[in-house]
């Protein structure tokens, strides 16, 4: 499709093409009440013989010899925080790990497959600049690499690799107070933090004054935020407040801000950045996967190694010779054992 938005249409190529798993967010556009054609998805991937689940439950109970289609949220899952501090979420959303194994334990029985899990709502949060919902979804996807880790070792004859597309905020560590130390006792108050930045947005719309600001996200993070800190932020809450980068001039990059003050975490912005991203690979073939690579490289040696002979028609448009050699940088020799 011409635009990563259009999930209506995404979804029922998933249905053309008989995707064999498909675990995550997204039932609005499955739902006949909200596609414009009113084509019924669920009904119809049922009657392809997929069982068909909107609950952790239904997860664990839906048989490992039929294709599967799982969503567990009209639009995307939530933060693993929130998750974590709502029964209900956490009986009708399966974690990460869960639906790992979910799809593990069904392409296993297939002679070749290829999986992909993401972890899709860390760059969400770090577009947030909200470190402890980055946090905890970071260990959610933790969890899941363990899951396809422990695959590998019963199975080594699969490739596994691990990388992201991009870095998004790029938060950091930052010195504060007078020792080294400071810094982790600073980090380590993420452990208090009981919501994600929508839900304390969500609570804050009542809020009409300083005090009662800093009360809600005092209450939310188990930080004590003082008056002055949460005037500061208040005309970014009523959206007229003026930040000298734009990239910091909304409510959840100034949230970001002011926690960075107690949690000793700063952020660059709340878009993409050009940060170097992780790329690890075991298994056969992993030797294309090392050092420093432009990451569209990753997708060119997905097509070789599984001998799939495919051009992006659009790439050859846009494609404009770097400057520089993109040859992949030998670096065995100053890599660790
Ligand atoms: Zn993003």
């Amino acid at each position: 499709v011409p635009s990563r938005e259009d999930g209506f249409a995404i979804a029922s190529q998933y249905l053309e093409r008989h995707i064999e798993i498909l675990l995550g967010g997204g039932r609005k556009h499955f739902a006949a009440a909200q596609r414009k054609d009113e084509r019924d998805l669920l009904a119809e991937f049922g009657t392809r013989g997929y069982a068909v689940c909107r609950t952790a439950e239904e997860l664990t109970a839906a048989p490992v010899d039929h294709p599967c289609l799982g969503l567990f949220a009209d639009s995307h899952l939530p933060f693993t925080l929130d998750q974590q501090s709502d029964a209900k979420l956490q009986k009708t959303v399966p974690t990460l790990a869960v639906m790992t194994q979910a799809a593990l334990t069904r392409l296993e029985r297939a002679d070749r497959f290829i999986l992909q899990v993401e972890g899709g709502r860390v760059d969400h949060a770090c577009h947030n600049c909200d470190i402890a919902a980055a946090i905890h979804d970071q260990i959610a996807l933790d969890e899941a690499i363990e899951v396809c880790w422990n695959f590998y070792v019963q199975h080594p004859d699969t490739l596994l690799v691990m990388t992201t597309d991009h870095g998004t905020g790029e938060p950091a560590i930052s010195g504060a107070g007078n020792e080294y130390e400071d810094s982790y006792r600073l980090l380590a108050r993420v452990k208090g933090v009981k919501r994600s930045f929508p839900e304390i947005l969500k609570l804050l719309t009542r809020s009409k004054t300083p005090a009662a600001i800093a009360e809600v996200i005092s209450g939310s993070t188990g930080l004590r935020i003082a008056t002055d800190q949460a005037a500061l932020l208040q005309p970014f809450l009523e959206k007229k407040g003026q930040a000298l980068f734009s990239g910091m001039k909304s409510d959840t990059a100034q949230l970001g801000q002011l926690l960075a003050a107690h949690l000793g975490v700063g952020w660059v912005s709340g878009s993409h950045t050009g940060d170097h991203a992780p790329l690890v690979a075991v298994g056969p073939g992993a030797e294309l996967f090392r050092g420093f690579m432009p990451n569209t490289d990753i997708f060119k040696n997905y097509l070789q190694l599984a001998g799939v002979s495919y051009r992006n028609p659009v790439w050859a448009q846009r494609h404009v010779p770097l400057p520089f050699a993109v040859a992949m940088e030998r670096v065995e020799e100053y890599q660790f054992a």
